[in-house]
């Protein structure tokens, strides 16, 4: 793609967009910028890029600044309602994502990982196993850094192992990457998607482009992912927890390789700490990939004997008086919560709530009544939650985040577990689902040293 002399807009302030604009710069691209709000470190963005030679309009968009321009890149949070994407799409301007612009320009091989959950897990084990087997790996996309920022680390022998949500794929009309794989597919982000098939659709982008010489790896159990393989150009390996004619599967401890009637051992899992059958998947998802890149089964015991959990997603906390803390303030989806609650061995004191991302919370009461002695439910989505309810009708409403774990705590008895596990997004009480869980954290110590 030609960026030299071409004037660009790009949308949206944030670390994407600012990756965006400084990487058009370089390029020699002529950039506008266009910001909705006027936050200080947007402000402290904009003033560097200003020096740097980008055109830039703050607090808010005007029709005007598109007036010429030849592209649009957006950022992964630019509601498609926005007036500049309205009128880009009205003055037939392509626009395009940052990850479809690093795309076009990386050098190395990529490995893209997309899927309603399990991406960052699966995406940080196919990057130890590459680099546990001696190879230069990059990781980057929405885990880590920018896939943009990322480029100058990348060179033709790096392996590029990108995390995509929905949201960059969805405007990534010609991205390719030569290893692609899809995990699961429950509902999520459907404020955005609106339909579980647009949602599907966003997911589909990351093979859509893809030739008989690249890979695409399926997860066999999820018949909505299963399904993608009859979309596909390029060659496809399923993986499974149950036995496979063909690929990666899981028998009796064991990952086994599967090819025209071949069984190859790549690992056991007899040492793999992450708890829960999701984690077991998100294992045969990078052994997989693994095979794919051509990789050998040596190292990946090692890699996978020495994985540990990751902060915020079902991560342990230990225990106050018998009762076991769990902090999964990463899960925002119901598919997420339903892994962390089939994954607890013992009866659980559930603490979900937050903002609300579109979806219907009735499809885990069936879960719950089964396994959770008692829910708290916080935040905005509270009442929703308590209202999509019919039979299951232990739970107890607040507000408060931190109200709502001392509640649960008091709920729960010794050999319990206070579980975490919110099904929505953090932003109605804190920035980010890293500041819920060290929230968390703190009260939990907090609790701790009040019952010493
Ligand atoms: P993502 O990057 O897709 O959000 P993460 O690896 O960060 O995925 O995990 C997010 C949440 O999903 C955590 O609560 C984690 O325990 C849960 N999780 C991880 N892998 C899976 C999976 N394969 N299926 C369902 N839930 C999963």
């Amino acid at each position: 793609m030609t960026l030299k002399g071409k004037k660009v807009t790009v949308i949206g302030l944030g670390k994407s967009g600012l990756a965006s604009a400084k990487f058009l710069l370089a390029q020699g691209a002529e950039v506008w910028l266009t910001e909705r709000s006027c936050e200080k470190n947007i402000l402290e963005n904009a003033g560097h890029l200003e020096k740097m030679g980008a055109r830039v309009e703050m607090g808010g968009h005007t029709e005007t600044f598109l007036k010429g321009s030849e592209l649009v890149v957006t950022s992964p949070g630019v509601p498609k309602s926005s007036l500049p994407l309205q009128t880009a799409r009205k003055r037939d301007i392509p626009i395009i994502s940052e990850v479809e612009l690093a795309a076009s320009a990386c050098p190395g091989t990529m490995v893209a990982v997309t899927g309603s959950n399990g991406k960052t897990t699966t995406c940080h084990l196919i990057h130890r196993m590459i680099q546990d087997a001696g190879r230069k790996s990059v990781l980057c996309g929405n885990v880590g850094f920018s896939f943009l920022d990322a480029l100058a680390q990348i060179d033709s022998r790096t392996t590029v192992v990108v995390e995509l949500s929905s949201f960059q794929l969805e405007d990534s009309p010609h991205f390719h990457s030569q290893l692609a794989v899809v995990l699961n597919l429950s509902p999520n982000h459907l404020d955005r998607h609106l339909t579980m098939d647009r949602y599907r659709e966003a997911k589909e982008r990351i093979f859509l482009n893809q030739t008989p010489r690249d890979t695409l790896v399926l997860n066999y159990d999820d018949t909505v992912v299963r399904a993608m393989a009859k979309k596909a150009a390029s060659r496809v390996i399923f993986y499974s927890k149950d036995l496979l004619k063909q690929g990666v599967f899981w028998r009796a401890g064991e990952i086994i390789w599967k090819e025209n009637g071949r069984e190859l051992r790549l690992a056991t899992t007899h040492h793999f700490r992450l708890s829960g059958s999701h984690n077991l998947e998100n294992a045969l998802a990078a052994c997989a990939a693994w095979t794919a890149l051509g990789g050998r089964p040596e190292t990946i015991q090692n890699t996978l004997d020495g994985f540990r959990t990751l902060e915020h997603r079902l991560e342990p906390l230990g225990e106050i008086r018998g009762v076991c803390f769990f902090n999964d303030s990463k899960s925002t989806t119901i598919g997420s919560t339903r892994a962390a609650v089939l994954s607890l061995a013992t009866p659980l004191v559930l603490i979900a709530g937050g903002r609300d991302k579109g979806v219907s919370f009735a499809e885990i009461e069936d879960l719950l009544e089964q396994k959770a002695k008692a829910a708290v439910l916080y935040g905005e989505a509270r009442q929703k939650i308590a209202d999509s309810w019919r039979d299951f009708r232990r739970f107890e409403l607040e507000q408060d985040f931190g109200r709502a774990v001392r509640r649960a705590f008091a709920l729960a008895s010794p050999g319990d577990s206070v579980l975490l596990s919110p099904m929505c997004t953090s932003f109605d009480q804190f920035t980010s689902f890293e500041e819920r869980g060290e929230v968390f954290k703190r009260i939990f110590e907090e609790l701790k040293t009040e019952r010493m």
